[in-house]
C-alpha cells in the first residue's frame, strides 16, 4: 500500500485544511493509508508523533475551520542538508514515499529540492547504517506534490492561491467598517493590506471597495511627485461632493527608485490637503476565519488532483504543482512555477516593472 502524506508550511491560509481534508480521504478512497505531518517541515524534521496516520473521521469538520489543524511553521534546520537528511530517515522510517505539501513559494522550493536532493540523502542514510540497503533501494524515489497555500497571490502558473479570496474578503468587509466611519466624520483613511511583494490583495480590495486609489509594488509611483496624481483624484472626488477618502497600501509597496511608500507618508499627504487622516493596519485579521467557498473548493478540488498527481507519477515525471488557471484544476511544473515566481521579484528589483508586470501572468496589474 502507498503511503501519501500532506503538510502544510509556511503562513497559514484559509482553504487549506479543506486541502488536508481532501487529500486524506482521496488517499484512503485511492486505497492508500493516509499521512499528516504536523507543524510543517518542523515535524519532518523531527519525526516520531509528528507524522501521524489519519483516518477518514481525523479530518471530520475540516472544511468549516481557519487557519491549518495540522499546524505550520517556518523550519530553520530543514534549509540546511542535515535537517532535510533528518527529514529523509523520519519519512523512510515512517515508510511514506509520497509528499503533498500546500504552503507557498518558499515551502514549494524546499520540497523541490529535497526531492532532487533525494538519492544522495538516502545513500548517505544507507552509507551511515542509519537505514537498511533494502529500504534505501525500496524508498529510491520520493514523490513530491505542491499545492499553493497563501493569502497573498503571489504564485505564478495559477491564477488563484488557497486563501487569498477568504483574504481578500476579509479585507473588504474591513474596509466597510473603515468606510462607515470614514463617511460619518468626513475622514481619509489609509489602509495597510497584506501580500508581502505582491499587490494582487490591495488592488483587489480597492476595485472591490471602491476605493480612491491603490499603491502596489508591481506599479510603483514615480520617486518625484508620487503624490500628485493620488492628490488631483482625491481632491477631484472631494469636489464631486464624496465624504469619505479611502487609499489602500500594500505592504510591500515602492516608488520606481524602490524606496517604500509607507502609510505614513501617505498620511502626511492627505493632512497636507487638509483632511482628518487616520491609518488602519487591518494585521492578522486578514488570515483569519473560515475559508469562503472558493477557497473550500479549491483546496478540495486540488487536494484530490494531488493525490492522483502522485498516484500516476514516475521517477521521470517533474514533480507538479496543481494551479486553477480558467477555471480549470492543472497541473504545472513546480520547479518552473517557482523560478517563475521568483523572477516577478528579480525584476521588481531590477526596476524593470513592465515585464514585473507581464510575469505576474495574471491580468490583475494591467
Ligand atoms: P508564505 O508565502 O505564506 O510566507 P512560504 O512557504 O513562502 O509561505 P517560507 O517561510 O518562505 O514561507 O518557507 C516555509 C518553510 O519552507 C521554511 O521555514 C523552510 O523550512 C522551508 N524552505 C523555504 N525555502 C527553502 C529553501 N530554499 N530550502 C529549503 N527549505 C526551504
Amino acid at each position: 500500500k502507498k503511503r501519501i502524506a500532506v503538510m502544510t508550511s509556511g503562513g497559514d491560509a484559509p482553504g487549506m485544511n479543506s486541502a488536508v481534508r481532501a487529500v486524506i480521504r482521496t488517499a484512503i478512497h485511492r486505497g492508500c493509508e493516509a499521512y499528516a505531518v504536523y507543524e510543517g517541515y518542523e515535524g519532518l524534521v523531527r519525526g516520531g508523533d509528528y507524522i501521524r496516520e489519519m483516518t477518514w473521521g481525523d479530518v471530520r469538520g475540516y472544511l468549516s475551520i481557519g487557519g491549518t489543524s495540522i499546524g505550520t511553521a517556518r523550519c530553520a534546520r530543514f534549509r540546511e542538508r542535515e535537517g532535510r537528511l533528518e527529514a529523509a530517515k523520519n519519512m523512510i522510517e515512517a515508510g511514506i514515499d509520497g509528499l503533498i505539501v500546500c504552503g507557498g513559494d518558499g515551502s514549494l522550493t524546499g520540497a523541490d529540492l529535497f526531492r532532487a536532493e533525494w538519492p544522495s540523502l538516502i545513500a548517505e542514510l544507507a552509507e551511515k547504517g542509519h537505514i537498511t540497503k533494502e529500504l534505501a533501494e525500496e524508498h529510491k524515489h520520493l514523490y513530491i506534490c505542491g499545492l499553493v497555500g497563501s493569502i497573498d497571490n503571489d504564485m505564478s502558473s495559477t491564477d488563484a492561491t488557497i486563501g487569498a479570496y477568504s483574504s481578500l474578503d476579509r479585507i473588504c468587509e474591513m474596509v466597510d467598517y473603515i468606510d462607515a466611519t470614514a463617511q460619518s466624520h468626513s475622514r481619509a483613511f489609509v489602509i495597510e493590506v497584506m501580500g508581502r511583494h505582491c499587490g494582487w490583495l490591495a488592488l483587489m480590495a480597492g476595485i472591490a471597495t471602491g476605493a480612491d486609489y491603490v499603491f502596489i509594488p508591481e506599479k510603483p509611483p514615480k520617486k518625484e511627485g508620487w503624490s500628485d496624481q493620488m492628490v488631483s483624484i482625491v481632491k477631484r472626488h472631494r469636489e464631486r461632493g464624496m465624504r469619505k477618502t479611502i487609499v489602500i497600501v500594500a505592504e510591500g509597496a515602492i516608488d520606481n527608485e524602490l524606496r517604500p511608500i509607507t502609510p505614513e507618508m501617505v498620511k502626511d499627504v492627505l493632512v497636507d490637503l487638509g483632511l482628518d487622516t487616520r491609518i488602519t493596519t487591518l494585521g492578522h485579521v486578514q488570515r483569519g476565519g473560515t475559508a469562503v467557498a472558493f477557497d473550500r473548493l479549491l483546496g478540495t478540488l486540488q487536494g484530490v488532483d494531488a493525490v492522483d498527481a502522485i498516484l500516476s507519477a514516475t521517477p521521470e515525471t517533474p514533480s507538479p504543482m496543481i494551479g486553477i488557471i480558467e477555471n480549470k484544476i492543472v497541473r504545472r511544473n513546480l520547479v518552473e512555477a517557482v523560478a517563475l515566481t521568483k523572477s516577478v521579484a528579480e525584476a521588481i528589483e531590477a526596476k524593470d516593472f513592465t515585464k514585473a508586470m507581464n510575469l505576474r501572468d495574471s491580468e490583475f496589474c494591467e
